[in-house]
């Protein structure tokens, strides 16, 4: 079967309150990478009702083409508006590959789209490249608890799909000067059809607004914090940081901290710069959450836990004092 009439490399650019999220822009990165291998175009797909930002964001992380369609029925996110634009587009354009970032809201979309044009959708990858004789793209993820790779192809179909999850990649190098092809599509969806309604948002936790998905700092507790109210001295850490507040399971199963701040296996998987782990013993379905980390801080006052074997930097000692301690530290070098 031809693909020829598939063109181009596609990345679903999503917003939050008109702000694009890091992970469509990270995407650009390994979008490039694809085009380059295809020799096809970079594009950006934007859809909201304020563009504006995630149209600069893109042009400025290498989009070579950007379909934007703005409307007031895309200020929240809804399967049925924007797979309804989604479809549209690539009935016009036909793209060759759609990368979409694994958020709770890329993950519908993604699936969505596949279902409805028939095609495959490999979840979660974790490596990008083309296989340059069948111009596939080799989509590349962990499998079996994560003990082998998986390589899937996607050959009996365009377009080819994927997902990859927040912090899995690298943004790319800004470049200032790109100016991309900006194609303006007329597209609405009718409100009859769209069977969701956003009332409000409600935050899951006192923690900030920050997903643990896409923090750069996160200051983890364990069943070592002995109470939800000790929890307030990882949060000045985190709050010094720039950061925010995760935990082990232990801490949710005692009640002190929402399961939607739970790192690991059945909980969220997790790529700051920084990960603290305090009070937190490392057992493994801890560990298979934050062993992607750029660097492991733990504190523990057992010289034996098994978190030590997977930190950069440990420290053996009460929670109590080493964490008051760094928080004192690092307000007076901000002043
Ligand atoms: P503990 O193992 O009890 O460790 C507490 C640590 O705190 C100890 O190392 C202790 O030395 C230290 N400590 C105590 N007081 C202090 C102090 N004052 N100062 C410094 N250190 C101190 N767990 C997860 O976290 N995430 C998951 O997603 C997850 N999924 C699971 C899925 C399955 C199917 C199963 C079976 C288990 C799962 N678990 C998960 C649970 C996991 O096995 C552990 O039970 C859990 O991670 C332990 O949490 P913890 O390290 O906080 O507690």
């Amino acid at each position: 079967m031809s693909f020829d009439t598939y063109r181009d490399v596609w990345v679903f650019i999503e917003c939050f309150q008109g702000q694009p999220k890091s992970v469509g822009l990270e995407l650009l990165g390994q979008g490039r990478k694809l085009a380059d291998g295809l020799k096809q175009r970079l594009c950006a797909v934007v859809i909201g009702k304020e563009t504006e930002a995630a149209v600069k964001e893109s042009a400025a992380y290498g989009a070579d083409r950007i379909y934007v369609v703005k409307g007031d029925e895309y200020e929240n996110y809804s399967a049925d508006a924007y797979g309804h634009v989604f479809l549209k587009l690539c009935e016009t354009y036909k793209p060759n590959t759609i990368l979409v970032g694994a958020t709770v809201n890329g993950r519908d979309l993604g699936s969505k789209i596949a279902v409805s044009l028939h095609t495959g959708l490999t979840a979660d990858c974790t490596a990008l490249s083309v296989d340059e004789e069948t111009q596939n793209v080799i989509w590349e993820r962990p499998a079996f608890g994560g003990n082998l790779y998986a390589q899937i192809l996607c050959a009996d179909t365009r377009p080819q799909m994927g997902t990859c999850r927040p912090g899995a990649f690298k943004k790319p190098e800004r470049r200032e000067n790109n100016r991309p092809e900006i194609i303006e599509e007329d597209i609405h969806t009718p409100e009859s059809q769209i069977r969701t309604r956003v009332l409000e948002f409600i935050k899951a936790c006192e923690e900030n607004d920050m997903r643990l998905d896409e923090a750069e700092v996160i200051v983890s507790g364990g069943r070592g914090m002995k109470s939800k109210e000790n929890f307030a001295v990882l949060r000045e850490l985190a709050d010094v940081l720039g950061g925010t507040v995760g935990c082990s399971r232990a801490a949710v199963d005692a009640g002190w901290m929402p399961q939607s701040r739970q790192v690991g296996q059945t909980g969220s998987t997790v790529t700051p710069k920084i990960y603290f782990a305090c009070a937190i013993s490392g057992a493994v379905q801890h560990v298979a959450g934050m062993s992607g980390s750029g660097t492991i801080v733990a504190i523990n006052k057992d010289e034996t836990a098994p978190i030590f074997e997977v930190a950069d930097y440990g420290i053996v000692g009460d929670v109590f004092e080493i964490v008051p301690a760094l928080v004192k530290e690092l307000k007076a070098r901000k002043q």
